[in-house]
């Protein structure tokens, strides 16, 4: 990192140098003497502050050709972002390129697939894709971008039923650290092809993608919510629940500690509780007799499950659009065993004073996720079946290190039942220090020659943090 980080000081500030990439580009170059510079180097997640040599927000996979061709002029490594919701390194000194330009999307309804370009929120394919009749297989927040979700498996309200999103790409177009422009396919640079559904973005950058769509247009989903104390008897009720469930259903549970803040609903505003969340894609009766397990056992004290339009699917998690300073992490379980149970509620649920969780969710994966040949492509842990996240808000440095503290020692308690790691649910240092245990062995491994044979320099450093093989 170092070789390649010296020879860029007084390239880096040699403005005439970005001046004749700006001339060649129809993006934009920021500089940090540039007043878009504050703007444009944030993500989502404002507890990152990544100062990069230079920013170049990409129109065109042209734009991101030439980009890369400075940057090795340069020596500079590169950062790739579209919204900066999940940054695993920070872009200091490094080219920052940012793709959230690039956001056409177009819908071909016949063939049931969309071209996305790199820049596109989920949202933004949803709403192109809805009046076809299809459905993507976005996750739990439509803001999240399509290509950064996508590379690290992305399993969202779909999951069960239609499999990972990384599982219905037909290709990528793609960018070489070298300045290739490649179609990645299961039939052209298929190694390629395995290596990002599942692998991250460290083999090249992709530029846009052809998905798979599904016929989706209505969903039975919601949340139950009951008293935060009966969180083991509920939670020992979703794992009776799920153990029969049918792949239409996609579902967790979770506590869940609404913040104290004025725009919430009052309700719910500074209160606790246990919930049960799922969205159910067949037939809405079914949905309904699915859900008489709980309304027949206990009332819950709201209840939302509903017949929706799937266009209106954010409204199960109500994941936060505006940015803020947080941590997520998470990992596999291998049971929803009663001990794991306790732990969860131990830690999560208040007890004299308030948990420095927002929630503590386990999601149920399995379906149409583990039928898929393991082999087929990078992602690991196809067969786990129980996935925790754990999210905070982080408001200060401290804060932040606080909580990821806890956040170690909570699954330092839960250890004897993890099973790996989901890297779309890691951020930063943990992410960076994890990332062997979201693979076998075998794929590490064949992820690890696939980067030396793409980026034996590693040049490409937002992707997950896995070195070129020596
Ligand atoms: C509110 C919220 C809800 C979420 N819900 C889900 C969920 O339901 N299911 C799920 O699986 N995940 C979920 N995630 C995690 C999310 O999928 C990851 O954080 C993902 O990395 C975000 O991608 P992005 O492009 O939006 O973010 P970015 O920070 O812009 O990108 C993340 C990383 O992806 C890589 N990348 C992005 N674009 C490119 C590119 N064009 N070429 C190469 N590499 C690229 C880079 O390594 C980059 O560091 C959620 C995250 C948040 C914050």
């Amino acid at each position: 990192m170092d070789t390649l980080a010296n020879p860029l000081i007084g390239f880096a500030t040699d403005g005439s140098r970005w001046q004749q990439l700006a001339n060649q580009i129809s993006g934009t170059v920021i500089t940090p003497q540039d007043p878009q510079y504050d703007t444009a180097r944030r993500g989502f997640n404002l507890a990152v502050d990544q100062h990069p040599a230079v920013i170049v927000a990409a129109h065109t996979a042209a734009d991101v050709q030439t980009a890369v061709q400075f940057a090795a002029e340069a020596g500079l490594g590169i950062s790739v972002q579209s919204t900066g919701h999940g940054i695993i390194s920070m872009a200091d000194e490094n080219m920052l390129i940012l793709t959230s330009p690039m956001t056409a999307v177009r819908v071909n309804g016949a063939a049931q697939t969309a071209w996305v370009e790199a820049g596109a929120k989920w949202g933004m394919v949803l709403q192109a894709t809805q009046p076809f009749g299809l459905a993507p297989l976005l996750g739990s927040s439509p803001d999240v971008g399509v290509v950064g979700y996508t590379l690290g498996g992305g399993f969202g309200w779909l999951g069960r039923k239609y499999g990972l999103s990384a599982d219905s790409v037909n290709y990528f177009e793609v960018v070489t650290v070298d300045g290739r422009l490649l179609r990645v396919s299961a039939t052209e640079n298929s190694d390629l092809f395995w290596g990002m559904r599942g692998g991250g973005g460290g083999l090249g950058i992709v530029t846009g993608m052809e998905i798979r769509l599904y016929p989706v247009t209505t969903v039975y989903g919601g949340n139950l919510f009951y008293p935060v104390d009966m969180a083991h008897e509920v939670m020992a009720r979703f794992r009776e629940w799920t153990a029969v469930a049918p792949d239409e259903l996609t579902s967790s549970v979770l506590i869940m500690n609404f913040p104290p803040i004025p725009d919430m609903p009052e309700v719910i505003r500074g209160k606790s509780f246990v919930m049960v969340r799922g969205c159910y894609c067949g037939p809405a009766d079914e949905g309904e007799a699915l859900l008489r397990f709980w309304r027949d056992w206990r009332a819950p004290l709201l209840d939302d499950f509903k017949t929706m339009p799937f266009s209106a699917v954010a409204t199960i998690s109500n994941d936060p659009v505006d940015p803020l300073p947080g941590l997520s992490s998470g990992a596999w379980l291998r049971e929803l065993h009663d001990d794991v149970i306790d732990t969860i509620i131990d830690r999560a649920a208040p007890h004299n004073g308030p948990s420095p969780l927002i929630f503590a969710e386990v999601r149920h994966a399995g379906g149409a996720i583990a039928r898929m040949d393991a082999a087929a492509n990078a992602y690991g842990h196809r067969q786990e079946t129980l996935l925790l996240q754990l999210v905070g808000v982080t408001p200060t440095p401290e804060v932040h290190e606080a909580l990821s503290q806890f956040v170690n020692e909570f699954k330092l308690a839960l250890q004897p039942w993890l099973a790996g790691v989901y890297m779309n649910f890691l951020e930063g240092g943990e992410s960076r220090q994890r990332v062997q245990e979201a693979y076998p062995v075998e794929k590490y491994s064949r992820l690890m020659q696939l980067k030396a044979q793409y980026d034996p320099e590693n040049r490409l450093r937002s992707g997950f943090n896995i070195p070129p093989a020596r």
